[in-house]
């Protein structure tokens, strides 16, 4: 199907970064379209209680605040749809943006496609997502209570996901590649201090075992300083260990960085396609917060403004 409208502009992902982006695409009456994406809200939408978004000093759960978000741009006229975009021709101008057959035409782009979690890539992984091995300790720590379970990673994620899971494991391992932790110092002890959390330092989860039928049963560690190997029982496997850009309908389009991130031009959101801008997590490795990424957001919707005033 083709439609025949050129849209002003056309968002691409609902996170903060690409909501923000619609409400303010909205109120400069550029009548957005939003893309929302396979996962509506983004990131925030596996996570609970969101306590450093500012507005909230009681804290918010992550998907009402993204509710809120989309109530906001659509009261201004944004228009989202559960739509995920899966090719873009950005070579001339009316952009071409693909929902499968389905076609949208846009002077504009604005990217906020976000980033999902890394995995380890082992084969048990494919076969045991889910069924005992997860991404989102916010999301499936339930079904883990009173078992034994390990986190990987060792930033913030993991600090913060083991210390969530003791609430439903009876023992947490956190298991980490090296021997000095990313994460920060106050996550570091709030997990030392956890009774329930156990830490395995130089050692990498190499395979994982069990069945979709009845879960994991336990995984194979390998030791990075001697590689010996060990079996560690455990029933439950959660990643944290890190993210990646959501670029890959943009690969060979647009300027990306050597880890897959979108590149922006100095302090705008613009890429090196002149209306194409992008915003949040899929240009920002680094500060990674729902502020920041709103705030990105405001800017790609005022740098389309700018873009489309100057045409
Ligand atoms: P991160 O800081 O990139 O940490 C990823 C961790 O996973 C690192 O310890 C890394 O090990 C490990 N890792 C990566 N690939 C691995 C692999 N293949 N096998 C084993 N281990 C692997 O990611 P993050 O923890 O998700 O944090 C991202 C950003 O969000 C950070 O800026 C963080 O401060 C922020 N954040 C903040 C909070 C909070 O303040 N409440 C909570 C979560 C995240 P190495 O250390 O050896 O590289």
């Amino acid at each position: 199907m083709t439609e025949k409208t050129i849209h002003k502009t056309i968002i691409i992902g609902s996170g903060p970064a690409g909501l923000t982006a619609a409400i303010y695409a909205a109120r400069a009456n550029l009548n957005p379209i939003v893309l929302e994406g396979n996962q509506p809200g983004g990131q925030l939408t596996i996570t609970t209680d969101v306590e450093n978004y500012p507005g909230f000093p009681d804290g918010v759960l992550g998907p009402e605040m993204m509710d809120l978000f989309r109530k906001q741009a659509q009261k201004f006229g944004a228009q989202c749809f559960y739509k995920h975009v899966s090719k873009v021709d950005l070579s001339i101008s009316p952009f071409k943006i693909y929902v499968g057959e389905e076609e949208y035409l846009t002077q504009s782009v604005i990217i906020s496609t976000g980033a999902s979690a890394r995995l380890l890539g082992l084969d048990a992984e494919n076969e045991l997502m889910g069924h005992g091995v997860s991404t989102c300790a916010t999301c499936d720590g339930y079904f883990f209570k009173d078992k034994e379970i390990i986190v990987v990673g060792g930033g913030d994620s993991a600090m913060e996901e083991a210390n969530f899971l003791t609430k439903f494991a009876s023992k947490v391992t956190i298991i980490h590649r090296r021997e000095e932790f990313r994460a920060s110092k106050i996550m570091i002890d709030r997990a030392l201090n956890n009774p329930k959390i156990d830490i395995i330092k130089n050692a990498v989860v190499s395979d994982i075992f069990g069945s979709q039928k009845d879960g994991v049963n336990g995984v194979l560690l390998t030791n990075t300083l001697d590689e010996s190997e060990t079996k560690f029982d455990c029933e439950g496997v959660f990643y944290g260990i890190g993210h990646i850009p959501n670029t890959n309908e943009f690969k060979d389009i647009i300027d990306l960085d050597d880890q897959g991130y979108i590149q922006t031009k100095g302090k705008s959101t613009a890429t090196n396609i002149p209306g194409v801008f992008a915003c949040g997590d899929v240009q920002d490795s680094y500060y990674r917060q729902a502020v920041t990424a709103a705030g990105s957001g405001c800017m790609a919707a005022m740098d389309v403004e700018k873009y489309l005033e100057d045409l």
